[in-house]
């Protein structure tokens, strides 16, 4: 990693349960986890939701290509747990670092009057316990300290400063600011607006941060009515916070189970009227702290294979500075996840077809895309002998660009 920079990376964006559905794919179904590495600093985890295997999985990839160079000194984490609803724990049992004997973790989170003490150490173990999960906790090898902390309080973990506040939400819950030498984060998750030591809690923690990621599960109309108790908030609250603390990127997080992507985006564009430097947090999203500010990079796509192809088109939009364009421009490649065909033949359901498709090339040549399917769905169509088949895209093994 380049001197002097501090990558927040969303491993999990989901608040309450996981989603699968096609409609919330495009930002994401796992719960909470987020990952910043400091340059030459320390490695934070906040949140252990499920989109904690992933991040397992890659610290374990990352790591097995240092240890090439470096020996193995082993991955070593600070951990820090919001609090003790599902979402922010599910994911610990498939951590795998946390099964390999050189690792060393260090948990933070508080003592919850439900449990009393070692509360995070208890949640960790519980998940292991019988019948839940099918081998005990002594699997894991792993170092593992256990530290309890309050809202206010404050230490330092190699370089990089980090403070706490309690936020407004059902059994308590921490948010959490994180001071690195390049620039500071603040993760405040779970939290209702609207009580005012918890407002001014937040307000403290979010003074002047580079980016604050905020609880924005509801629309303002749910949280003033059907949603008012459940301990989330809205897009309005972080757009609010956002401009009274003088922050500079907003993030959207904890979207609800129930919106669809469509739904995320018509809250990201609404914040945006109100606050232009506003994102809505996607699975696989970073945000990069470095002396030029703050950049926001997306993931490659996840909708489905990308194809070479090359069409002439038409693109109108706004740049970054608000301004309308349209311009010719060529379409270089795309995104598949499926077709609607009509065939004189009726394919058998989740047998494999090979779908070649006539595409304009460079300089009128034609190209052909030859692309695999699974046929998902088979009807009698419309037209006379002729069915309607649905198919799905399925990977060429040698069309996957190796992902860092
Ligand atoms: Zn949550
Ligand atoms: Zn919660």
């Amino acid at each position: 990693m380049p001197q002097n920079n501090a990558k927040l990376t969303f491993w999990g964006v989901r608040g309450s349960t996981p989603t699968l559905e096609r409609d919330t794919y495009r930002y994401g179904g796992n719960t909470a986890c987020l990952e910043l590495s400091v340059a030459n600093g320390p490695h934070f985890i906040l949140d252990c939701g499920t989109g904690l295997r992933m991040l397992g999985n890659h610290l374990h990839a990352q790591h097995n290509r240092w240890t090439r160079w470096q020996g193995d000194g082993g991955i070593e984490a600070h951990v820090l747990v919001t609090h003790y609803h599902w979402d922010h724990i599910q994911g610990l049992p498939f951590f795998h670092p946390f099964f390999e004997s050189q690792n060393r973790f260090h948990l933070y989170s508080f003592q919850s009057k439900y449990l009393g003490r070692n509360s995070l150490r208890q949640v960790l173990e519980s998940q292991f316990a019988s019948p839940y999960f099918p081998v005990d906790v002594s699997m894991m090898s792993s170092a593992r300290f256990f530290r309890e902390i309050e809202g206010g309080e404050k230490w330092d973990v190699d370089g990089t400063h980090v403070s706490t506040a309690w936020l407004n939400h059902p059994q308590g819950c921490l948010g959490y600011r994180l001071d690195t030498p390049i620039g500071s984060i603040v993760y405040a998750t779970d939290n209702e607006p609207g009580v005012p030591e918890f407002d001014n809690n937040l307000r403290q923690l979010a003074q002047g941060a580079d980016v604050l990621v905020y609880d924005a599960q509801y629309s303002p109309e749910q949280l003033s009515s059907t949603r008012k108790g459940w301990g989330h908030s809205c897009w309005l609250e972080g757009v609010k916070i956002a401009r009274e603390c003088k922050v500079k990127n907003l993030i959207l997080f904890h979207h609800d189970p129930d919106s669809s992507s469509r739904m995320v985006d018509g809250f990201l564009s609404a914040a945006r009227q109100e606050f232009p430097c506003t994102w809505a947090a996607m699975e696989g999203m970073s945000a990069t702290l470095s002396e030029r500010g703050v950049d926001v990079a997306l993931p490659e796509s996840r909708l489905g294979q990308r194809r070479r192809l090359r069409f002439a088109v038409t693109v109108s939009g706004q740049t970054v500075d608000g301004v309308s364009f349209e311009e010719k421009a060529t379409l270089r490649d795309i995104s598949m996840q499926g077709a609607y065909l009509s065939l004189n033949n009726r394919p058998r359901l989740q047998s494999e077809l090979r779908v070649v498709i006539e595409a304009a090339g460079e300089q009128n040549r034609s190209s052909t895309l030859a692309l695999r399917a699974t046929v998902v769905h088979c009807a009698l169509g419309r037209e006379e002998n002729q069915n309607g088949v649905g198919v799905f895209f399925i990977e060429d093994a040698e069309s996957e660009s190796p992902r860092d």
